[in-house]
């Protein structure tokens, strides 16, 4: 039977009652949330804490399932609020400096990164100097008392700035860098200073506006122990760091970088060329094509010069990008002699090859296309 327009009203009330008291229990939970912070704040604990969290998930999937909820709903629900609570909690702890009032130089200070990695190290209570191009008559006073120096210079200029700088550090100062490559920039660092090297590579652009979950590859160089509260700082702040040596850094780099924004390149490119028009495809696209789209014109969207720094980087990187482009010439004869049985074969051995990442693949790439078409 159906309810009367008294009934509808009543059951709208109810909802808006049930709906009030979430609001309200987020607002209590929140409050919990920063008390967390500030414990882990007074005793210098990382944000993130993954199997806490999936730990969480599991068991309000389990009770949502034990009510009749849908346990999907139920983990977006959540993971969307521990996102914010690791966002607060983060926003909390950024303003807590491992070692307050340490002093950490900048080199390339003014540059994209530079500008955030200062703007981070000031908010944290650091004492932050900016080293940039014009700056090098005043490098003394600058390298005076450092702990810290980072290098956010430009890929090929990474190596003589560390050789030009080196010799006014500290001997104690720890020596990072924040470049895309590892090897040579490791490799120049050693060679230049005697005291604590490490290699730092973040894997996010300047427009981070939180270091909650975002990867950092750090590649060890010397005297570990004394560059580890830098390594507690990026994890204070929501950082997960990724341990990786030069020369594996770099060759994984390769495919995940280099490879992926030349396919990109490429695939915008033909486009381009074609003179296809864009929003007509949209028109008639399935939204996994909008995703792409979305990728590909997210790439076009940012700096020239840091895809081609990326891109060119090393010899590895170029010879890498030539096989690509190799093995894709090398369906041209089968395109044109229409041989789908080569092509069916060929998919199955790749299928195989991809094994288990494929069911994670269309799991996560089928979340995305739901948020996709949620708000689109
Ligand atoms: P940028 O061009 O915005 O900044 C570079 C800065 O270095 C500029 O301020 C420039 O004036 C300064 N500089 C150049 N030569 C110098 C010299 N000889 N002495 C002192 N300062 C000098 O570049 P960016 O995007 O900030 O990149 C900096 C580093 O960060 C690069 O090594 C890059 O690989 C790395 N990185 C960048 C990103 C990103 O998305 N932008 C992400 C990860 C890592």
């Amino acid at each position: 039977m159906k309810p009367d327009s008294n009934d509808l009203a009543s059951l709208r009330h109810k909802i808006d009652d049930l709906d009030r008291r979430l609001v309200e229990l987020l607002a209590e939970r929140g409050r919990v949330v920063a008390e967390v912070a500030e414990w882990k704040r007074a005793h210098d604990q990382p944000v993130y804490h993954p199997a806490r969290e999936e730990d969480l998930i599991s068991r309000r999937r389990a009770q949502g399932l034990g009510v009749g909820l849908d346990p999907d709903l139920v983990e977006d629900i959540f993971r969307r609020v521990m996102r914010d609570s690791r966002q607060t909690q983060g926003a909390t702890l950024a303003s807590h400096g491992v070692r307050p009032g340490a002093r950490v130089l900048v080199v390339g200070g003014a540059g994209a990164m530079g500008s955030c990695l200062t703007r981070w190290f000031s908010e944290a209570g650091y004492r932050v100097a900016v080293l940039d191009r014009d700056d090098w008559g005043r490098v003394e006073p600058l390298c005076e008392g450092a702990e810290l120096t980072i290098l956010s210079v430009p890929i090929e200029a990474t190596a003589a700035v560390a050789a030009r700088l080196a010799p006014h550090l500290p001997a104690r100062c720890v020596l990072a860098d924040v470049t895309s490559i590892k090897s040579g920039p490791m490799a120049a660092m050693l060679a230049a200073h005697p005291g604590p090297v490490l290699g730092l590579h973040p894997m996010f652009g300047p427009t981070t506006t939180s270091l909650d979950k975002q990867i950092v590859v750090a590649t060890p160089g010397r005297e570990s122990a004394a560059c580890q509260w830098l390594l507690d700082q990026l994890a204070a702040w929501g950082a997960v760091i990724v341990t990786a040596n030069a020369a594996d850094h770099d060759e994984t780099m390769g495919f995940v970088q280099a490879l992926r924004h030349f396919a990109s390149f490429a695939f915008g490119q033909y486009l381009y060329r074609k003179g296809v028009d864009l929003h007509r495809t949209l028109d008639f696209s399935a939204p996994i094509y909008r995703l792409e789209l979305g990728m590909v014109g997210r790439l076009f969207a940012q700096d020239p010069g840091l895809y081609a720094e990326i891109i060119f980087a090393t010899p590895e990187r170029r010879t890498l990008l030539r096989e690509y482009i190799e093995s894709v010439a090398e369906n041209v004869r089968m395109i044109e002699a229409g041989d789908r049985d080569t092509f069916i074969a060929e998919f199955g051995r790749i299928a195989e090859w991809f094994g288990p990442f494929s069911d994670q693949a269309i799991r996560e790439s089928s979340y995305l296309i739901d948020k996709l078409v949620e708000r689109f």
